[in-house]
């Protein structure tokens, strides 16, 4: 593990131009830039007409495949109804067929045909009434081989059949010539619709009439009706002649000949019924003959069921008649499932769509996550490079600068020494100035103590020994004055430690005016010390206050040479926590020229052997080592005054 700080400093350390070609570098990327691929417009585009054509396509297919399926069903369920309507049919039909028959078994029938009289016709008519009655046929009824009508079911009706001649109805020739026949038509009488089943009724080789069945199908219609799918039966010549719609009953389902028309004008089959076009609109042939039609609007019976949309219409033949049976199925709930299922299809579509595109979406991202994770880690591996070596290169510096702080201390350490030897010299520079006036002030009192030593001896030979005891106190004064300036001198050429300690300000003035005692007098100065206070002490070294204030009276004096009565003034106050010593003189002052230059170490304006120019240098050295400065001015009412500006010693506590 790193140091924290070390790779926060690898962080900060890189500057904006290489973080800016980072940018750039492939290699590196954000997170923010890999989570994110971009979507652009034409991949947005594509992926949205994808989508449109796919759903749209699978909606198709679906609906096709619907289609057809249910169109497959719809033809099967539509096969399995025309059967179903056929056999019904042909059951209703068949339930008659050996009916006209049986009356040619019947005795009494053909003795009626053959020796007709009124009762025997009487008979024969509530015998066809009640037959009828019982097999509920629309009618029953007997011709001769003219074909007269001689005997009907329907005896007691006002237009009953009987007296009628119906030579011209097909059934009765089809008897005639080939012993039975069937007959679809409308009656002639009553004009109600109804299937003719004939047979001849033969006594012996010979055809004496005809007996005939009218059977009614309206209930089988009617049953037909409640189905949905309405369905038809067309004669050989296209003839409606049943259906579960009303409407649709005598009407073409194909356009009728020449040669139909005249046989219908003969044979009065549908009774001179305007048989108008039914209309089906065929659409497509479809296979196995099936078509998909569209159904005409009905107008004056509602049906039962609706009629628009689409319809599949399926034909076959009746067995045993040359009538066709068509049924038409719906096709509306086929198209309807079919749409259903191209829309769940096409949603189900959508939805895989949007699942692949969310399962790829991921797996992008998830790419990009760990390519992002790479990016990182190889960042992050740069980023320990980076700070191993500025590491290595700070630890180098770290060294380097130690080494560089060490010889700096070594190199302080003997500047502090050359100042201290400085100083010294100073010092010793000083008391060489000042060995002229120290000598005088020595020889003065030696000179006294001998005049005084052989005066005291003679006036010890003279047994005077009061005025000898005398003498000899003189000369104890004189020693003592003198011992004074040798313990003065010799204090302040030692080398002192440098120390700061609280220094009374006032005896540091005082010995250094001690000292320069000999120098005052000779030149004749008057020396004004304003009045220090006792407990003023400054935060210094008091030697080296000392030889301070030696050099600025010193140079005060230097300043005045020549003058007559030269003052020199020395004030100390205390101030905001700081020691203010000022030696003012009444000299010349300092002119511009020497003002920029007066702390340069060997500046001096004195004569040869007068100044080495170091005083004021070594003095503002000293000051500033014990936090202080020392600065000149010059006074208005003329000469210079210097200030020493030093920090207090702490207050000591009242005892
Ligand atoms: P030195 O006394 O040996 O010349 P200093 O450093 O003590 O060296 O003084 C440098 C110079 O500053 C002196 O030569 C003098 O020209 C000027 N100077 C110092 N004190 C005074 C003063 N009180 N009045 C005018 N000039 C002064």
């Amino acid at each position: 593990m790193r140091k924290p700080r070390m790779v926060q400093q690898g962080f900060s350390g890189r500057d904006d131009a290489a973080i800016a070609a980072d940018r750039h570098n492939p290699e590196i990327r954000t997170t923010a830039d890999v989570m994110l691929p971009a979507l652009s417009l034409s991949r947005v585009t594509t992926l949205l007409l994808l989508f449109a054509a796919l759903t749209l396509a699978a909606s198709q297919l679906a609906f096709r495949y619907s289609l057809s399926a249910g169109m497959a069903e719809l033809e099967s369920t539509g096969r399995h109804r025309l059967d179903l309507y056929a056999a019904s049919l042909e059951r209703e039909i068949d339930k008659y067929g050996y009916f006209p028959a049986l009356l040619g078994l019947d005795q009494s029938v053909l003795d009626m045909l053959t020796a007709p009289d009124a009762n025997r016709v009487a008979r024969m008519n509530h015998y066809l009434e009640q037959l009828n009655a019982r097999a509920g046929s629309l009618s029953i009824y007997i011709l001769d081989r003219e074909g007269r009508v001689i005997a009907s079911s329907n005896w007691r009706q006002r237009d009953s059949f009987i007296g009628e001649n119906l030579f011209f109805r097909p059934y009765f020739r089809q008897a005639l010539e080939t012993g039975a026949g069937r007959f679809f038509g409308i009656g002639t009488t009553q004009g109600e619709p109804g299937y003719y089943l004939s047979s001849a009724l033969a006594t012996g080789q010979e055809v004496a009439g005809v007996a005939v069945v009218k059977v009614g199908l309206r209930q089988l219609e009617q049953s037909w009706g409640a189905v949905e799918a309405p369905a038809l039966v067309s004669d050989e010549n296209g003839v409606v002649i049943l259906s579960s719609v009303p409407d649709w009953k005598f009407t073409t389902i194909k356009p009728l000949d020449k040669a139909a028309m005249e046989a219908f004008e003969r044979t009065q089959q549908y009774n001179r019924q305007a048989l108008a076009p039914l209309g089906v609109k065929e659409l497509a042939v479809l296979e196995d003959g099936a078509r998909l039609v569209r159904l005409p609007a009905t107008t004056t019976s509602a049906p039962m069921f609706p009629l628009a949309g689409n319809f599949l219409a399926q034909t076959r033949n009746l067995p045993g008649t040359p009538w066709n049976i068509t049924v038409y199925s719906p096709q509306a709930q086929v198209h309807t499932m079919a749409v259903n299922r191209a829309a769940l299809a096409g949603a189900f579509a959508a939805f895989l769509f949007i699942l692949a595109l969310l399962l790829n979406q991921r797996r992008h991202h998830l790419k990009d996550q760990v390519a992002a994770q790479a990016a990182l880690q190889r960042a992050h591996d740069e980023l320990e490079r980076n700070v191993i070596e500025r590491t290595a290169d700070l630890s180098s510096a770290n060294e380097r600068l130690q080494k560089e702080v060490a010889e700096r201390t070594q190199a302080e350490r003997t500047l502090r020494s050359a100042q201290d030897e400085l100083v010294q010299a100073g010092k010793l520079a000083v008391i060489g100035q000042l060995s002229a006036g120290i000598a005088h002030e020595l020889n003065q009192p030696l000179a006294a103590l001998r005049t005084l030593s052989g005066n005291a001896r003679k006036f010890l030979a003279r047994g005077n020994q009061e005025t000898a005891s005398s003498n000899l106190e003189r000369i104890d004064q004189l020693v003592d004055r003198m011992g004074l300036l040798t313990s003065q001198l010799k204090s302040f050429a030692r080398k002192s430690s440098g120390r700061p300690q609280a220094v009374p300000v006032r005896r540091a003035i005082e010995n250094a005016l001690f000292l320069l005692e000999q120098r005052l007098k000779q030149a004749d100065t008057v020396v004004r010390v304003d009045l220090v206070p006792e407990e003023l002490e400054a935060w210094c070294d008091a030697n080296r206050l000392e030889q301070v204030l030696v050099n600025l009276a010193g140079n005060a004096l230097d300043a005045m040479e020549g003058q007559h009565a030269p003052v020199v003034e020395i004030a100390a106050s205390r101030r905001d926590g700081r020691i203010l010593i000022q030696v003012r003189d009444r000299g010349p002052g300092i002119s511009k020229e020497v003002s920029g230059r007066l702390f340069e170490p060997f500046f001096t304006t004195k004569e040869a052997g007068g100044g080495l120019g170091l005083g004021l240098a070594i003095s503002a050295g000293i000051v500033a080592d014990f936090g202080g400065a020392l600065s000149a001015d010059n006074l208005p009412e003329g000469g210079a005054v210097f200030t020493v500006d030093l920090p207090a010693a702490p207050q000591r506590p009242a005892s």
